[in-house]
């Protein structure tokens, strides 16, 4: 399911070791080296886990949600990384356009963790709106790898999820 998406190359090697659940999370950190500050860098409220921050952390919600209400499906909220890829490869959820559906995890993800990231070794923040720009411009991006020499606009690609 990973290594069939057309992104790139260190985004799936990335998504593989979420499935792994083996990212530097807090989590994962600390059972190296205990004691370390474990709250989510983007609520401020739980502990980091790889499920928080990637699954359930209320602001990687909001981009769950961007994608999954232009499709009308039912989302429950799953227990795990693998969980989600089932669910978003299930025939009819990837549905039209299924190549590009199939790379949305991974794009809001990469999104997630790259503003953790910022947040936590730059100092900055973005907010919510701000992310979700990030989020869809990744996808797009990515859009537009997938599917070479096609002229579409931003819209367009939005608007055909
Ligand atoms: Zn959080």
């Amino acid at each position: 399911m990973i290594w069939r998406t057309e992104i790139p190359y260190k985004v799936n090697y990335f998504t593989w070791l979420l499935a792994k659940q083996a990212v530097l999370t807090h989590e994962n950190l600390n059972k190296r080296k205990p004691n370390l500050r474990s709250i989510c860098y983007l609520c401020e409220e739980q502990v980091e886990t790889v499920n928080h921050l990637f699954l359930h952390c209320k602001w990687i919600d909001q981009l769950w949600q961007m994608f999954i209400q232009k499709r009308k499906i039912k989302w429950t909220k799953p227990r795990s990384i693998i969980e989600v890829l089932q669910f978003w490869n299930r025939d009819g959820n990837a549905g039209k356009n299924e190549k590009r559906w199939r790379i949305v995890p991974a794009c809001i993800w990469w999104t997630i963790w790259k503003e953790r990231n910022q947040r936590c070794f730059e100092g900055k923040q973005n907010n919510i709106q701000k992310i979700k720009t990030n989020c869809l411009g990744i996808y797009y991006f990515w859009c537009k790898q997938v599917v070479i020499g096609d002229a579409e606009n931003v819209f367009n690609i939005i608007d055909g999820l």
